[in-house]
């Protein structure tokens, strides 16, 4: 029995180990019985934690990416024997480091495009939290993925559900996939009650405990914008194939329907450390630290179509817009979006002008710039001009 243990120890490089997801993975690993074993880590600013971390699990390597904390970071203050490596290029490092079987890309936002990408390139098992990557660069993810025999996991719970609930069926047998989305903190609000949305209310979700930019894009759901664009890259989906429904309670995870008319589902309550856990263990199963159902209590699970008509829900047709289109397009909306998401946290611009940053963005890119097929270059290049565009766009309006 020790030695199967010991034999199938999956060694995990974890990639922005200071967030909701990073911390989430780590409780994960800790209630492994040592079948997850952490070799490396990696956060970007907050010394304090990832020192903690690195006392708590004993990685072999660590890396700050922040190159102005990594240039005052103490080494004495990590464990004896620590590699400690510094500066973004680092992620780079960590993905491909020859120990870890497995990465777990949970750096937030444009930042963990690259790190995905190279853990690919490097044949790792890739548990993927950073749905940005895929946003951007969908096209290329997915092909390293075959071409390099790397499985990737999705760790977006919505996307786990589905992950989980295809395998009831044949890909040619699916009629839609059914993301929910738990509508945010302001699912009932009027447009005009929109308007006037602090960043305060816009960081209080209801229903999830998230990292700041992923409970923005909640409540803007441009978080459900992403993870359309994100669905139809792992699971190979038309526009026509995704569906968004509205789901307040946030138990059912997702769904698929198949042709036939079932409609298979994943139900857990709201808690990251399943999809997490999940994605390191897949296509077993383990017990694990997650919250569990309740049975002996009464559960409602509501679902209500999104009313594509309305302002607030911009985003999702803004998305299939994107996935119809393919391309380039969805780069820029993400690139847009968290550039403005940035706006708003400062207090620079209004809420609902968010969204419609995002739109304008795509339309103007579609008129001029669009490119069918990207290269990873190219796609750099037009996230850094979309992210001067944006800023332009918004210093005129926040001095208008
Ligand atoms: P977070 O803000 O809590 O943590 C982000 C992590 O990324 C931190 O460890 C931080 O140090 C690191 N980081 C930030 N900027 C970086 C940079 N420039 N270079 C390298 N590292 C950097 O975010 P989170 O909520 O944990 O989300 C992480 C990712 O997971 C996001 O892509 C998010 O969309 C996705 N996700 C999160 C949840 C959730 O419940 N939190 C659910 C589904 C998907
Ligand atoms: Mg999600």
């Amino acid at each position: 029995m020790r030695f199967a243990l010991i034999m199938t120890r999956q060694n995990i490089s974890l990639l922005g180990s200071t967030g909701s997801i990073g911390c989430s993975t780590l409780d994960v690993i800790s209630h492994s019985d040592g079948a997850m074993h952490l070799c490396a880590l990696a956060g970007h600013s907050n010394i304090k934690l990832l020192i903690e971390q690195t006392q708590q699990f004993k990685p072999k390597y660590v890396a700050v990416t922040n190159p102005q904390t990594a240039s005052e970071v103490d080494k004495s203050l990590f464990p004896d024997g620590t590699i400690l490596l510094k500066g973004p290029e680092s992620l780079i490092q960590l993905a491909q480091l020859p120990e870890a079987q497995t990465v777990v890309c949970a750096v937030v936002g444009r930042a963990g495009l690259e790190s995905t990408m190279a853990a690919l390139q490097a044949s790792k098992r890739v548990a993927l939290a950073n749905k940005e990557s895929l946003v951007i660069g969908g096209e290329l993810v997915i092909e390293a993925s075959k071409k390099y025999n790397a499985p990737l996991l999705p760790i977006d719970s919505e996307h786990g559900a589905v992950f989980q609930s295809l395998r009831a069926g044949n890909h040619s047998e699916i009629k839609r996939v059914v993301l929910t989305a738990s509508g945010g903190p302001f699912r009932e609000y009027s447009e005009q009650q929109l308007q006037s949305v602090t960043l305060e209310q816009a960081l209080a979700h209801p229903t999830w405990k998230m990292g700041k930019k992923i409970t923005i894009d909640s409540a803007t759901l441009m978080n459900k914008a992403l993870e359309i664009v994100e669905a139809r890259w792992l699971f190979n989906l038309t526009a026509e194939q995704i569906a968004v429904v509205i789901h307040p309670q946030s138990y059912v995870h997702s769904m698929v329907e198949f042709v036939d008319g079932s409609v298979i589902a994943q139900i857990s309550p709201p808690d990251m450390r399943l999809p997490i856990q999940y994605a390191l263990t897949c296509p077993e199963r383990t017990p694990g630290p997650a919250s569990q159902m309740d049975w002996s209590v009464c559960h409602k699970l509501d679902f209500f179509p999104p009313d594509m008509t309305q302002k607030r829900f911009k985003g999702l047709s803004l998305a299939l817009k994107v996935v119809k289109y393919g391309g380039s397009s969805a780069c820029v909306m993400n690139a847009a979006n968290e550039v403005a998401v940035q706006y708003f946290i400062e207090g620079k611009i209004p809420f609902l002008e968010i969204v419609s940053t995002c739109c304008k963005a795509v339309d103007a890119h579609l008129q001029s710039g669009f490119i069918p097929h990207p290269t990873l270059d190219e796609l750099i290049q037009i996230d850094n001009q979309t992210r001067q565009w944006t800023q332009r766009e918004l210093d005129a309006l926040a001095n208008a």
